[in-house]
């Protein structure tokens, strides 16, 4: 709590009175901690990789350069770290964009199981092309034949979706199922992803959509994570007056799920409807 206070003083220096004003400085304190702590955060995030990239420039000048075998290995690091950097950049602009407010949202009304459908189609392409190196799983699929309608920006809602499926496959063993489901609870259209990975701690669950949190910062990096997706999904999802949430048992998969407001009407808002 700040307080400012002052006297009242009239010209024949009686002192009448006094202003006392508090101000609630709590909350003013938690976002300059947050601040700092994100420019920490961002920081420490591109250290690592700019370290490592150094480190192998100079090895290569240090001679390296001269076995090709050495060469051609330490370019595919720098080319990864620095492909990390700059997806870390990307994601870093878009929040920033999102905390200014400017969210260039393309909201349309689509009919959520079949955009669903559509997205989860192009997962299946991907293990049915079987490229080398590709984790296998298997996507079942349980989404309620009634049509309902959200109002989204369908191209943000595929990142959404993208970012918790991709997560899905990463966090997983080779061979999982991923169980995706849609359904229509109290008024809302659920949209849930569950994968049997390796789940996520308890006490972590509710920080998995803060900015660069990871319950295992190596792993997540090894594998090309920025610890932001989720924070960027979860911008979205409210943008579009949804809720987003997880649920996890450590060891036993995890479940992302997605709760939209929805119509039973398509075409709401067109105005040749009212013609
Ligand atoms: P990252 O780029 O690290 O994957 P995200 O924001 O997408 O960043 O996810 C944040 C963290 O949440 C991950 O690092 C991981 O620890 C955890 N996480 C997300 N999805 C899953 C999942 N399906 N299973 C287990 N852990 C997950």
């Amino acid at each position: 709590l700040k307080v400012n206070s002052a006297q009242i003083q009239r010209e024949s220096g009686f002192i009448s009175g006094m202003v006392v004003v508090l101000h609630d400085v709590t909350e003013e304190q938690r976002i300059n901690q947050e601040r700092r702590q994100f420019v920490s955060n961002v920081s420490h995030e591109l250290r690592t990789p700019l370290t490592s990239v150094k480190s192998y420039i100079d090895a290569l000048q240090e001679g390296a350069i001269e076995d090709p075998e050495l060469t051609n290995q330490f370019l595919e690091v720098v080319q990864s770290e620095t492909g990390r950097m700059i997806n870390m950049i990307n994601d870093l602009l878009e929040l920033s964009r999102m905390d200014r407010g400017v969210r260039n949202l393309e909201l349309e009304w689509v009919n959520l199981g079949a955009l669903f459908e559509y997205i989860l189609n192009r997962f299946d392409m991907i293990i049915a092309s079987k490229q080398a190196g590709q984790k296998d799983y298997r996507i079942i699929r349980k989404i309620d034949p009634t049509p309902v309608w959200v109002e989204v920006d369908p191209s943000k809602f595929t990142q959404v979706i993208d970012n918790i499926m991709n997560n899905a496959i990463k966090y997983s063993p080779d061979g999982g199922i991923i169980l995706t489901r849609m359904e229509l609870v109290d008024q809302k259209a659920v949209i849930s992803i569950k994968d049997q990975g390796l789940g996520i701690p308890q006490k972590d669950v509710q920080h998995v959509f803060d900015r660069f949190f990871r319950v295992d910062k190596a792993r997540s990096r090894a594998q090309g994570g920025t610890g932001l997706g989720l924070a960027i999904a979860k911008e979205i999802v409210e943008s579009f007056g949804g809720r987003i949430w997880a649920e996890s048992k450590e060891g036993q998969g995890s479940e992302f799920k997605i709760a939209l407001p929805y119509s039973l009407e398509a075409d709401l808002e067109d105005d040749w409807s009212d013609n």
